[in-house]
């Protein structure tokens, strides 16, 4: 693929970035900030137009790049509705009818709605196909009741809607009997949410329990059954777009410990200064990498091989982060708040943070299953 920037990208850049500038550093309110987004048309830059519009701008995928980019460069805040925009969405145009489509995403597109992602359970996360969360349809008014729980669901605490794996066939197995249904949070007594405290301190994921909640038999994607179909479609979603962004957002992790190594004196070390090097090169190398694949065919292994490598990396640049800081980043806090058990600076909350980034998004030793056996074609793994 020609993958170049021209005129009118740049002229998307200077509009981008003046806006970013503008408002960026505003609100604190991460609801408020999602609803300025899409207010100005900066969500749903991506969405395919087959079906029609929903209220987003379309770009091509160079501007889309050029947002994210941007985006990541004004350290503008972490999104609330990255969800809905990029996980739902395609989704719904890929899978869902025109209802669907016509429903759910306007309100993605102006902010206002926002959404979870309701697959791992307790005893499905790696093995998805061990979902236990029940829907059953009532034969009254169609509806379905879904009972179960759901664990690690980020951003629940903050979701209106949350898409939920659940088995609607009685008696079904693994990935058969499985549908997707976009379930409401607004039902008390009938979903809670708990949080889980991370290492960081902060809770961003949580529990979901459903004690008989009401999806409208509408609100079923995909056809009854077909939830497996339709959830690995989900997960195949991601694109080279926001992994470049992502790459911008981790330049800026790693100058900021650079910065730290030439405050500390740390970067006279020969072997921290080896170390930082490695992780300057190798994340050009990812971008290039990026660059390759974006927009063009990809093999099979192409998203295992990214995840692999930017999870190691970011993990790495933590550890690293940790080491600049020297003896002090084992200390403990130097804040105590009530509602915040320890206070972290940017080093140790970088290292505890990117603990799980060998885990979420397909944990490293699944995404090496799926190298050994799409591409190098080597046995599949017993399952049982
Ligand atoms: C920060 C964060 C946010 C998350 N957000 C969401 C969310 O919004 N919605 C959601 O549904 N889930 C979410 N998850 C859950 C995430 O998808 C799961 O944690 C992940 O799929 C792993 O599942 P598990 O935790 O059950 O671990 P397990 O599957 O129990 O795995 C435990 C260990 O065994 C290894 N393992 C498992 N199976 C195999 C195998 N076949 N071969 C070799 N090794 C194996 C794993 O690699 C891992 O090291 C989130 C997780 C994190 C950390």
């Amino acid at each position: 693929m020609d993958f170049d920037f021209g005129p009118d990208d740049e002229r998307f850049r200077t509009r981008a970035r003046d806006w970013l500038g503008e408002h960026a550093n505003g609100s604190a309110d991460r609801r408020a900030w999602e609803r300025q987004l899409g207010a100005d048309g900066w969500i749903g830059l991506g969405w395919d137009r087959t079906h029609g519009t929903y209220g987003n701008r379309p770009a091509t995928l160079t501007q889309q790049v050029v947002w994210a980019e941007e985006y990541a460069r004004a350290g503008a805040p972490a999104r609330l509705g990255h969800i809905g925009e990029n996980l739902l969405a395609p989704t719904l145009l890929a899978h869902g009818d025109d209802a669907q489509r016509a429903r759910f995403l306007p309100p993605v597109a102006r902010g206002e709605e926002l959404w979870c992602q309701g697959y791992s359970e307790p005893g499905a996360g790696s093995d998805l196909a061990g979902v236990r969360t029940r829907a059953v349809r009532d034969p009254g008014d169609g509806t379905y009741r879904v009972t179960g729980q759901k664990i690690w669901t980020s951003l629940a605490h903050e979701a209106d809607w949350c898409f939920v794996l659940a088995r609607t066939e009685e008696d079904s197995h693994r990935h058969h009997g499985l549908s997707f249904l976009l379930v409401p949070m607004d039902q008390p007594g009938r979903v809670e949410v708990r949080p889980i405290r991370q290492l960081t301190g902060d809770a961003e994921f949580n529990e979901v329990f459903f004690d008989g909640a009401v999806a409208r038999a509408e609100h079923l994607v995909g056809g009854a059954g077909q939830g497996w179909r339709v959830a690995m479609g989900l997960l195949a979603t991601e694109r080279g777009v926001s992994t470049l962004a992502q790459q911008i957002g981790f330049a800026r992790e790693l100058d900021r410990v650079v910065r730290l190594a030439l405050r500390t004196g740390a970067a006279a070390d020969p072997v921290l200064r080896d170390r930082l090097t490695r992780q300057w090169a190798e994340l050009k190398t990812m971008r290039w990498n990026a660059l390759r694949t974006l927009g063009g065919a990809q093999d099979p292994g192409a998203p295992s091989v990214a995840k692999l490598l930017w999870g190691g990396w970011h993990q790495r640049l933590g550890e690293l982060a940790v080491r600049v800081r020297g003896a002090a980043a084992a200390l403990g806090p130097e804040r105590w708040t009530a509602d915040r058990p320890y206070a972290l600076d940017d080093a140790q909350r970088l290292f505890l943070f990117s603990r799980a980034d060998t885990i979420y998004g397909g944990s490293d030793e699944i995404q090496r299953n799926i190298i050994a056996e799409r591409v190098l074609n080597l046995p599949k793994e017993s399952r049982g």
